[in-house]
């Protein structure tokens, strides 16, 4: 989201005439979107402005907005600390960046702007062109998040849930596929929580699934208490919507599950599975996992390792937990570093095994890859398959914005590397 965000925050400067600079020693305002899911995120940031510091010793300061989570979540602390920033501005009010801009150029004075104003900010996001002409683009449907599981600061830095007009974002995917996009990937904190006038994240992918420029869609990230039969369905009618969920379950562990106040069971999250499972079979999955959450025993973790290997995720994202500032479970008892180290790695290794086991059996397989990019200056180009895997593929062509059939002859633990399957719809694109 951080990613769309400082994309459609480059939209809006380009209205007073600034503009995207190849090199730091150019800026005359330098942007720093920060993320405050994890910890370091504040240090993060004043090592960034240090660096700002050093680079700029000699010369005339650029302007420093620091924009995200973190000015939302520490915006008068850093603006206190640190005198070389001049404004911070949160996730929800970056559509005043304009205006803080030629403030801070006529240096009236150092802002904070910090309100949720999340309606205004989709409102003013639909008033300016999305400029992105990626072959994949984001495109955020819904902010925010009502759920305050224990450990999360999402509803605290990006506010309460809100949800975009249904017709903007349908004029927005149009935007996108007239710049050249074939795939677009619909963004929210809980994007299946996504409900403007009862228009869901069904009826979405089933309108954007009619767009013929369109050829192939995802969402991310869904919650396992929002996931409702409607989704499932659209799973098995829409071709394009691409066959792999990525649903967080956290822990395996009902009992650490209801300390962090996710609002299921496993057997719920099981069950949806199955369901989707019967509606798409070729369905896969990946999730993410908080190791050692306060009160997690082995037992539980077990249960966790359990989930993994009944599920095979064939990506799992996993993170120590982290206790993040004002959340209810910063005040919980941490797990002792060196065991949630221990947890950490084991769970790794058991998913990383996993996932080489699924990436092995695919080499000789065939696969459907949407290429992207050309790689620097080789004649290769990366794409992606259904499952989102990397693809490298040798080429002398120019064939970026294509699906093509590629089969798998090598892999390692990030990227699978294959040959174009010279068939008819590769003459076609090749002509
Ligand atoms: N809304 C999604 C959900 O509920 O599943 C997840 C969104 S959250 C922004 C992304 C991921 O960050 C979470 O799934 C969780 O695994 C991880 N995360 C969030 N807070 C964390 C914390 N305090 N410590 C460790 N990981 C955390
Ligand atoms: Fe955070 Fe997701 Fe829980 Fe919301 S549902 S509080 S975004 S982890």
């Amino acid at each position: 989201m951080n990613e769309y965000d400082s994309n459609r925050i480059l939209d809006f400067v380009k209205k007073i005439n600034y503009c995207l600079t190849k090199s730091l020693k150019d800026t005359d305002c330098y942007v720093l979107n920060t993320c405050h899911i994890r910890e370091k995120a504040t240090e993060k940031v004043y090592h960034e402005v240090g660096r700002l510091k050093k680079e700029f010793k000699d010369k005339k300061k650029p302007i420093i907005l620091i924009v995200g989570c973190v000015a939302q979540a520490e915006g008068d602390m850093l603006l206190k600390k640190e005198k070389y920033i001049d404004a911070v501005i949160g996730p929800q009010s970056y559509h005043e960046i304009n205006k803080i801009i030629l403030n801070v150029e006529k240096k009236y004075s150092r802002i904070n702007s910090t309100e949720f104003e999340t309606i205004e900010k989709f409102d003013q996001l639909n008033l300016i062109k999305n400029n992105e002409s990626k072959t994949s683009s984001y495109i955020t449907i819904q902010e925010g998040c009502d759920k305050f599981c224990k450990f999360c600061v999402v509803p605290y830095t990006r506010g309460p849930e809100c949800s975009r007009p249904f017709s903007d974002i349908l004029s927005e995917v149009k935007q996108l596929v007239d710049n050249g996009s074939k795939e677009v990937v619909l963004l929210g904190q809980n994007v299946n929580g996504y409900n403007y006038q009862n228009k869901k994240l069904s009826d979405l992918i089933y309108s954007i699934n009619e767009n013929k420029e369109v050829e192939r869609i995802r969402y991310t990230t869904s919650h396992p208490k929002d996931f409702s039969n409607d989704l499932i369905e659209a799973h098995a009618d829409c071709k394009k919507l691409m066959p792999l969920l990525h649903l967080p379950v956290q822990s395996g562990s009902n009992k650490i599950l209801k300390n962090m106040n996710r609002g299921h069971t496993i057997e719920e999250y099981l069950e949806i599975i199955e369901k989707l499972k019967d509606k798409k079979p070729n369905i896969k999955l990946s999730s993410d996992f908080i190791i050692a959450y306060p009160g997690e025993t082995n037992d539980d973790f077990d249960k966790t390792l359990k989930l993994l290997h009944e599920l095979k995720f064939i990506n799992s994202y996993s993170f120590i937990f982290s206790a993040r500032p004002g959340t209810p479970a910063a005040d919980m008892n941490k797990i002792e570093n060196k065991i949630a180290k221990d947890r950490l790695f084991v769970f790794q290794r058991e998913a990383g095994l996993l996932k080489k086991n699924y990436r092995d059996k695919l080499v000789e397989s065939k696969t459907t890859v949407l290429i992207e990019n050309k790689v620097n200056g080789q004649n290769k180009y990366f794409g992606r398959d259904e499952y989102f895997n990397s693809v490298i593929v040798n080429c002398d062509k120019d064939l970026r914005g294509e699906i093509l059939d590629i089969k798998i002859k090598n892999c390692n633990q990030n990227t699978l590397y294959g040959e174009i399957i010279v068939n008819d719809k590769y003459e076609e694109y090749a002509a």
